[in-house]
């Protein structure tokens, strides 16, 4: 057996798993990481960018949001259903924390833009500000995964300053000592025990969307079939398991729903092209939404989950394809506003790849028969909808007019989508200083969890308001989490 001495064991490199490292490293104390995978960073390294209110950077471009108006707003938006000592003290440091970044060498990027949302959704949840990007490497453009150059930057900063980190080699187990966290036991690559012993424990195991058996039995989903949500590999729910074992009490768990394609970075322009407020049907071939709601993908996440099979259809037809080839999007999303540019080359490569989920059909009806869509049902859709698009007024929802485009020329277009999620959240109960606590709501002491493991923050959604806010909860609770550590140590 491996034996390390520290005084805190970060079980975990992922962004809150980085973050503690650092901080407590910071903080003076000597910290062993222990990492599962060969590479840190986590679904971190997916990402494009953290929620920040207050950063140097948006001072700069004159956002003049405060973090109580943050906290509020957040608040109002979770229905008061999230510590609010916690939020509170979150949204207070998550401007620093940009500084924090950019001090380590990690260039940031404000732009100040934020979701496009038309005017109906606007007076309902106007966007802020708060979205930072991650400069990618030079010569890339930011997007998908530039965040990973930040959690590089910081498994370099977190070695600087004399962290052991101990790649491919998963935390165990907790080890408890007259009912305080004193180690952590893991297994190296080679199957060798390792053995940390140390005064605290931060556990940042990044929750379990990489388990589907626990998804079932938790959340009720089936991934692969109504859940297609992105699955980081070996996050599997070691952290909360460690915790549970160590008496911390179970806290709601959750997915942030959102609306995604089944393997969506592989066909993210095709998916960019159906992100328009087209016609949105159900299995049934009715509508469910008013389409000019669907820019924003938690919302739009919870309305599919309401539907038959949890799923559901974005159709266009050959004139409004030619439409939006020449005009260009409606909604700029994450994917950009050239998609239209690249759509022929992104249908040729679904189908080429035989992708189940995008379909063309020249006729209603044979459209209805490779999508499984009732075709009464969407034939009535249709009569009703073209009619209102001549009309110039959607009479089911009011749907922005500008969007209403019939469908009646074929070739039809169809791409169809599900309930996904970055992965899960909570699981482990926590004070708001990321203390574990027990069904009592007393801290074990020296037992942490941060992260996705102990994220409890979002009411029921997650919070589009105020963008960025799953990476930033992660960076910061594993911040905070590292610098009470030194306070518990110290004491
Ligand atoms: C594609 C994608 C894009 C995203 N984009 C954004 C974005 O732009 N903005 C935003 O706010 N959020 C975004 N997110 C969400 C955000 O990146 C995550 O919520 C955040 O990274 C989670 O941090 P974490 O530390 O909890 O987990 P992770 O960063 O996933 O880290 C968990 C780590 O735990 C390790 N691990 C698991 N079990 C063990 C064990 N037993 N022992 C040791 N190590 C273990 C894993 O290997 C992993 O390294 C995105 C997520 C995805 C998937």
């Amino acid at each position: 057996m491996k034996k390390y001495q520290a005084d805190v064991c970060v079980v975990a490199a992922g962004l809150s798993g980085l973050a503690a490292s650092i901080a407590a490293a910071e903080q003076g104390l000597k910290v062993v990481t222990l990492e599962k995978n060969k590479v840190t960073g986590g679904a971190a390294s997916m990402g494009m960018g953290p929620l920040a209110v207050g950063s140097r950077l948006q001072r700069m471009k004159g956002v003049n949001l405060t973090a109580d108006e943050a906290f509020l707003k957040h608040m109002h938006y979770a229905h008061w259903m999230a510590d609010a000592r916690l939020v509170y003290d979150y949204y207070r440091k998550t401007g620093d924390t940009i500084d924090w970044l950019e001090d380590m060498g990690i260039e940031v990027i404000f732009t100040g833009g934020t979701l496009y949302t038309p005017t109906r959704m606007r007076a309902f949840a106007q966007p802020e500000q708060t979205g930072h990007l991650i400069a990618p490497p030079p010569g890339q453009k930011p997007g998908p995964r530039c965040a990973a150059t930040m959690t590089r930057k910081m498994t370099e900063r977190m070695q600087e300053l004399g962290c052991e980190l101990l790649l491919e080699t998963p935390g165990k187990k907790v080890i408890m000592k007259d009912g305080k966290a004193a180690g952590v036991m893991g297994v190296d690559a080679n199957g060798e025990e390792v053995e940390v012993e140390c005064k605290a424990v931060i556990l940042a195991c990044g929750g379990y969307g990489d388990n589907p058996k626990m998804i079932k039995e938790t959340l009720d989903y089936n991934w692969g079939e109504d859940l297609f949500s992105f699955r980081i590999p070996g996050n599997v729910g070691d952290g909360l398991r460690m915790a549970w074992e160590c008496g911390a009490a179970k806290s709601k768990m959750m997915m942030e729903l959102m609306y995604q394609i089944p393997d969506n970075l592989n066909h993210f322009d095709l998916e960019g092209a159906f992100r328009q407020p087209l016609l949105w049907v159900n299995k049934l071939g009715e509508r469910f939404v008013p389409e000019d709601c669907i820019g924003n993908t938690a919302t739009m996440g919870n309305c599919i989950l309401n539907q038959p099979g949890r799923t559901c259809f974005t159709i266009m037809d050959s004139d409004t394809l030619k439409y939006y080839k020449k005009k260009g999007v409606d909604f700029p999303g994450v994917q950009g506003e050239e998609v239209f540019d690249h759509f022929d080359e992104a249908a040729e490569a679904a189908k080429e790849e035989g992708y189940k989920y995008y379909f063309e059909a020249d006729t209603i009806e044979e459209l209805c028969e490779k999508t499984g869509i009732k075709l009464k049902g969407l034939q009535e859709t249709l009569e009703e909808y073209n009619a209102d698009c001549d009309l110039g007024r959607d009479t089911v929802f009011n749907k922005d007019y500008h969007f209403m485009r019939p469908v009646r020329k074929g070739p039809f277009y169809a791409l169809q989508s599900f309930i996904g999620a970055y992965g899960t959240l909570g699981g482990v109960k926590v004070d708001r200083k990321f203390r574990a606590i027990n069904e009592d709501w007393e801290p074990i002491p020296g037992l942490y969890s941060v992260g996705t493991d102990c994220c409890n923050i979002y009411g029921d959604t997650y919070p589009f308001v105020l963008p960025g806010n799953t990476m930033a909860f992660c960076l910061n609770s594993g911040r905070m989490a590292g610098e009470y550590v030194a306070e518990y140590i110290n004491e």
